[in-house]
């Protein structure tokens, strides 16, 4: 089962996307990384992508419908997580184009702002892998002070974890993210987890949604 993540800022995806891809074999595209690996080229493109992100609001489907596409020809088959797509009802049609809904689900990560604005402001993430670690949870916390475990280098903080643009960035989730879930509850493709939880439990939580779908498939 290909797997939708939808959720507010900072309420874990791209951590759980990580657990998924080391642990079940998942190709995670994070739209997210992938724009800030935009960014990290200098192009025109990337310092337009900067400004609207560090301003939490949406970049335009064009822009990021281009990058999903040209992901996707790199899955060589494997199942996917989408951790950041959709975020609006435009992208969700636009997205039944694209995939199999058939052989997909939708998992919505909820979160309340608090939390969420506490995990965002504790977070740091790897420049060059993306991997989310975290300043205050022992369970994110890097081996090694502010060092990615894998890639050996100097974590950063990101841009727009900040409390004004986070706060911007859970207006945003609201206004043009939430009504997704309807569209989703409507195909009966959703499933929800409280993502208050710890990860770990969050995890167990994910790997028993997909074994239910897989019996109620056989
Ligand atoms: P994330 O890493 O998922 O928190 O995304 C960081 C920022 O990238 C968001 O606040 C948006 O500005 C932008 N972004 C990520 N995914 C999308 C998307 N599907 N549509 C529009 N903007 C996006």
């Amino acid at each position: 089962m290909n797997i939708i993540f939808i959720a507010a800022p900072a309420a874990g995806k791209g951590t759980q996307g990580n657990y998924l891809e080391r642990e079940c074999g998942y190709y995670r595209i994070s739209t997210g990384d992938l724009l800030r690996k935009e960014i990290a080229k200098k192009t025109a493109l990337g310092a337009d992508i900067e400004n609207i992100i560090s301003k939490g609001e949406l970049i335009s489907d064009k822009i990021i419908n281009t990058l999903l596409i040209n992901e996707f020809k790199k899955i060589n088959g494997k199942k996917f997580i989408l951790d950041g797509y959709p975020r609006t009802l435009n992208q969700a049609i636009s997205l039944d184009d694209i995939i199999d809904i058939d052989n997909t689900i939708t998992i919505y990560l909820d979160i309340d702002l608090e939390t969420a604005k506490e995990r965002s402001l504790g977070r740091l993430i790897c420049p060059k892998c993306g991997t989310s670690y975290s300043k205050d949870n022992p369970e994110l916390m890097p081996k090694k002070n502010d060092i990615c475990d894998d890639c050996h280098v100097k974590l950063i903080v990101r841009d727009d974890d900040n409390e004004e643009t986070f706060k911007k960035r859970f207006d945003t989730f609201l206004e043009e993210t939430k009504p997704v879930l309807s569209y989703y509850q409507y195909k009966k493709k959703l499933y929800k987890i409280d993502a208050r939880l710890d990860d770990d439990d969050i995890f167990e939580n994910i790997k028993k949604i997909l074994k239910s779908v897989d019996v109620d498939k056989k």
